[in-house]
């Protein structure tokens, strides 16, 4: 079967040569044990790379903001969080249902961005009189990258500091952390240090096929570790897939650049089309808007010719590893043939 352009997520790469052999000849142990070698080398390879005292290996992020967020807060704690974001939307409210923690969503500004007056708005007071009310304000959860763009690094030192001297803790879903810290020339130490945790994918543009790591202060991460043994995160010989990981953080993570100038490619081709709209282009993503009537026939024509794309009108494209440059022209391309016959 010849290749087929993906471009639906960065999530469906698949392991390279090298990786694969990284994960043949990995040392394993049994991780509930803490006897996987390479676990630890991973945990203690992230750790050092992000200058926190200690690290996570979890099976996806979903479970690492969750644990994440479980560590942070109690039965009955809130966090505040984008009405957008990861974790407040698209992890099945796993917050509320398993951590009986209360979400304060408040709407992100275009950029991604929490406004601070919002923030300090949705704090509520705790103790003793009106406190007795409310939920307990303990946590801050800020995302970058958010829809592909890089939060401005001084409105996160900002919103931190704000999130502190209200006695919050502050949680980064940086599921693509390593694309905001790329794309910004920061490096990811600098771009995590505002925060007490973070959670980063590696089975994202990275390209390993399964991992995340969460990244944070040595107490919540020793929490965190317990919750993840009760979310059903205890894996055995993991060392195989944090082999991956490793190998991705090793000779994987300066090529997102290459991920993000496909993506200016992709809009700038698409842009060409007088049908789509491209309604923003950040780091390996490109949305674009075009006619409701032709979402899902211009899918089936793609579709038929090897390339996909989430079939609605605003779409959104995603580059990776396995998208080269030839891939994104091959791609326009094929758009533009497709309103030229459709215009017939
Ligand atoms: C993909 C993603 C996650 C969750 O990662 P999974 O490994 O798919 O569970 C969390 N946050 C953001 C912003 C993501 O894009």
């Amino acid at each position: 079967m010849s290749k087929v352009i993906d471009l639906r997520s960065d999530t469906v790469t698949r392991p390279t040569p090298g990786m694969l052999a990284a994960m043949n000849s990995a040392e394993v142990g049994d991780d509930v044990w803490g006897d996987d070698p390479t676990v630890n080398r991973l945990q203690a390879m992230m750790a050092e790379a992000t200058a926190k005292e200690a690290a996570l290996f979890l099976p996806s992020g979903t479970q690492s903001n969750l644990a994440a967020l479980m560590a942070h807060c109690e039965r009955g704690d809130e966090y505040i969080v984008g009405q957008m974001a990861h974790t407040y939307r698209w992890e099945g409210g796993g917050a509320a249902v398993l951590g009986s923690i209360q979400p304060q969503p408040i709407e992100q500004a275009a950029d991604g961005s929490l406004p601070l007056e919002k923030i300090a708005a949705a704090i509520k007071p705790f103790g003793p009189g009106l406190g007795t009310h409310f939920a307990r304000t303990r946590l801050l959860a800020l995302e970058n990258t958010w829809g592909g763009r890089v939060l401005p690094q001084q409105y996160v030192i900002d919103a931190a500091a704000l999130a502190r001297s209200k006695g919050l803790n502050v949680h980064l879903d940086g599921a693509r952390a390593f694309n905001a810290a790329v794309a910004s020339k920061c490096s990811i130490a600098e771009l995590l240090a505002p925060f007490d945790s973070a959670s980063l994918c590696i089975s994202k543009g990275l390209g390993a096929p399964v991992g995340a790591v969460l990244v944070g202060d040595r107490v919540i991460i020793e929490r965190a570790h317990r919750w993840r043994k009760m979310l059903g995160g205890g894996m055995r010989q993991a060392g195989y897939v944090a082999a991956a990981c490793i190998y991705a953080l090793e000779h994987q993570v300066e090529r997102l650049r290459d991920d993000h100038h496909n993506a200016a490619r992709l809009a700038a081709g698409l842009r060409e089309v007088a049908e789509i709209t491209v309604s923003a282009q950040a780091t390996n993503m490109v949305f674009l808007n075009l006619p409701e009537a032709h979402a899902k026939p211009l899918e089936a024509y793609l579709a038929a010719r090897g390339m996909l794309m989430q079939g609605v009108y605003a779409a959104r494209l995603v580059t990776h590893l396995d998208v080269s440059r030839d891939d994104v022209d091959a791609f326009v391309a094929a758009v533009k043939a497709y309103f030229t016959e459709a215009a017939k």
